[in-house]
């Protein structure tokens, strides 16, 4: 199936690692000129030899861009509108908020929350609209979490901020359906990446069991029998991207071998 990405350039967030990086490199490899953007110059130069040693001859730009910083967002926008004169896709897309209970976060934790994962889709998002509403195939694609169906313990900052993201997408939708522009959410469910790693390894040595032992035990939750890898939910993304997702718009996808137990 031909999902006509190629020539499309596409923006995606926190692409330096994970989710980000695995949908950078699979746009890459459809074809799409792509910019990559996250905090650290030295892991983004990383993450670019890596996706042109995989997909030679890629057209992949890295911008250092905090996603919690509206200059920032500003420049990114800026920057790939004069190299490449368009931009097709957005990927809005972040690391997660830190953990902790309620009890545990003061004012600076949830407005960093608020700026990183809620107020950086509405910043990329606007700054690319002039743009995205030039292209035929215009596309907003959202990173959120399954905790917006299903909150996870100790995670109150991620179960809270992300839903400000459902709502808005959904909104968006209805918005800017009739300029051409789809609007979709990802919600990963627990897929093994930078992430994910250390927190199951602090738990193996709590626990004093191996990596692979508490890795199996968390597999065995869900339903598929195995954690999400970053290429899993990278599919989707790439999939709402094209050309035949054209009729999917205003939705929440999850992408988490079916370990959420909710209906809707
Ligand atoms: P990851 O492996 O830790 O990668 C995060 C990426 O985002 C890195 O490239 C990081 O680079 C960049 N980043 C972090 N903060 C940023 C910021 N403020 N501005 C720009 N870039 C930033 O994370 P991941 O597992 O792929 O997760 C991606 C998203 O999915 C996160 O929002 C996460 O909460 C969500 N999610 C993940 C899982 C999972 O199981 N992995 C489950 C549910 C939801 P720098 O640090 O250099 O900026």
């Amino acid at each position: 199936m031909d999902l006509r990405l190629s020539g499309r350039v596409a923006i995606v967030g926190g692409a330096s690692k994970g989710i980000g990086l695995a949908t950078a490199r699979m746009l890459a490899a459809e074809g799409a000129r792509v910019v990559i953007a996250a905090r650290t110059a030295a892991t983004l130069e990383a993450a670019i030899a890596s996706i042109r040693a995989d997909v030679p001859g890629a057209d992949v730009v890295a911008v250092p861009c905090d996603m919690a910083s509206a200059a920032d967002i500003e420049r990114l926008v800026q920057t790939t509108a004069e190299r490449f004169g368009a931009i097709d896709i957005v990927v809005n897309n972040a690391g997660g908020p830190p953990p902790g209970t309620f009890e545990q976060h003061a004012d600076d934790a949830w407005l960093g929350a608020f700026d990183q994962n809620l107020m950086s889709v509405v910043r990329l998002t606007r700054a690319a609209l002039p743009w995205l509403q030039r292209s035929d195939q215009a596309r907003v694609i959202n990173i959120t979490s399954t905790a917006v169906r299903e909150p996870i313990e100790g995670l109150i900052l991620s179960n809270a901020v992300r839903l400000g993201t459902t709502g808005l997408a959904k909104t968006l939708s209805k918005e800017l359906g009739p300029r051409g522009i789809t609007v979709n959410n990802v919600g990963p469910g627990l897929t093994l990446t930078g992430r994910i790693r250390p927190v199951l390894e602090a738990q193996a040595r709590a626990s004093g069991r191996t990596f692979d032992d508490v890795a199996a035990e968390r597999a065995e939750r869900i339903p598929t029998g195995r954690m999400g890898e970053p290429e899993d939910v990278a599919a989707m993304i790439v999939f709402l991207a094209s050309a035949q997702a054209r009729q999917v718009s205003g939705q929440t996808i999850l992408v988490d071998g079916g370990a959420t137990s909710a209906s809707l």
